[in-house]
């Protein structure tokens, strides 16, 4: 089996500056350096990690060579990463400052300009129980779910960064739904309806500190986090999803499945980074966690 993965790719300047800049500043950066990132990269690098076989259906500009090549480093397919000859690749600038503050531009780039051929060449590939995985950080969204849907795909969607228009034009193709707190009060707020009465198969409700939580035919059920010492949680959420996605494509059952994502989502926490970091499934299993405070 496989995870067809539609997905931003990005590249994360992370520049570190003595203070935020205000208007008509200029400042010299003390330190720079340049990371892979794009919710959709973190959650490819994620599930090839937990051991799928992930392919990644996205686009970079000239700029991006390098973030293909990290991905195929990470034993990613990346054969349908097109590469634009005009478009810039989607990328973030981060100014953080000595306290820890940051003031991110984000341009999303190639990731809005993935060719619909490059998504079909892909999907053509896929057979019936395969993946599909996306986020909102690329089009064609509602392309893709109406050619997953006809192939016979499991459809997954992690609803971030939360929209509800793009959100509910596919709530109807999904098998699996997964979002985090804030996504989800985002969610009830502005349709009326608990995370519980979509009519999705399975929704997942990751809640930081406190773990997750799967909704299955009505019934929740909750998975604590593990005790960590938390250092930095950016890209906790991606590693879960990518981990949860990938133990079920080898034939976890969900339990088991996302039992290992927390896992994986826990060791997460303890380490600065983004997909550079996730942690591989041999990391997973071995980790010992103290027990609960
Ligand atoms: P991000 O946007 O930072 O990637 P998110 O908001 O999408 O994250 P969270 O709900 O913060 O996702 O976290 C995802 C999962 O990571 C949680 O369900 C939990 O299993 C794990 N996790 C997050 N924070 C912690 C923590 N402090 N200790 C242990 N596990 C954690």
């Amino acid at each position: 089996m496989a995870i067809y993965n539609l997905g931003s790719i990005n590249a994360d300047y992370f520049y570190r500056v003595p203070h935020l800049p205000g208007p008509g500043e200029t400042l010299a950066a003390t330190d720079f350096t340049r990371g892979l990132g794009g919710k959709g990269a973190n959650m490819s690098v994620a599930a090839a990690r937990a051991a799928a076989r992930v392919v990644h259906i996205g686009a970079v500009g000239p700029d991006g060579v390098w973030a293909r090549d990290r991905l195929t480093e990470f034993g990613v397919d990346t054969r349908h990463i097109a590469q634009l000859p005009d478009t810039p690749t989607g990328h973030a600038i981060i100014n953080v400052d000595d306290h820890g503050e940051n003031a991110i531009v984000l341009l999303p780039g190639a990731n809005h300009a993935i060719p619909e051929t490059t998504l079909a060449a892909a999907l053509s590939e896929a057979s019936p129980g395969d993946t599909l995985l996306f986020q909102n950080e690329t089009t064609l969204q509602r392309q893709a779910v109406e050619m997953a849907r006809n192939l016979g795909l499991y459809i997954a969607y992690a609803a971030a960064p939360f929209d509800v228009a793009a959100t509910e034009e596919v709530l109807p193709y999904l098998d699996f739904l997964i979002l985090n707190e804030v996504e989800a009060s985002q969610l009830s707020e502005e349709t009326g309806k608990d995370p519980a009465a979509l009519g999705v198969k399975d929704v997942v409700v990751t809640l930081g500190s406190k773990g997750a939580r799967w909704i299955h035919d009505g019934q929740a059920r909750d998975f604590p986090a593990l005790p960590v010492t938390p250092v930095d949680t950016t890209g906790a959420g991606d590693t879960f999803t990518g981990y949860a996605l990938a133990a079920r494509d080898r034939g976890f059952p969900m339990e088991q499945a996302l039992t290992l994502a927390s896992r994986a989502a826990a060791l997460m926490v303890t380490r600065v980074g983004t997909a550079d970091v996730i942690p591989d499934l041999k990391e997973v299993t071995e980790a010992r966690f103290r027990a609960p405070d």
